[in-house]
């Protein structure tokens, strides 16, 4: 499993970052999704159904 993001279709809305169950995403210094901490990801996907730009998805391996 793997969490893919798209920077370029990252607006910055924050939604993955505020449905994340284990706070595993964050906004970085540009306000683009990076990842703080696959490791805590539960690979529940909440990011990948809530982000209104396909910018973030579960990638499994
Ligand atoms: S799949 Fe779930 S736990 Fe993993 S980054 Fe997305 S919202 Fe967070
Ligand atoms: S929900 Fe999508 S567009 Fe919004 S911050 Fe997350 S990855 Fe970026």
């Amino acid at each position: 499993m793997a969490i893919k993001t798209i920077g370029k279709h990252c607006k910055g809305c924050g939604v993955c970052v505020t449905f994340c169950p284990k706070q595993v995403l964050g906004l970085d210094a540009l306000g683009k999704i990076t990842i703080v901490d696959e490791t805590k990801c539960i690979t529940c996907k909440q990011c990948e159904m809530r982000c209104p730009d396909y910018a973030i998805f579960i990638e499994k391996k």
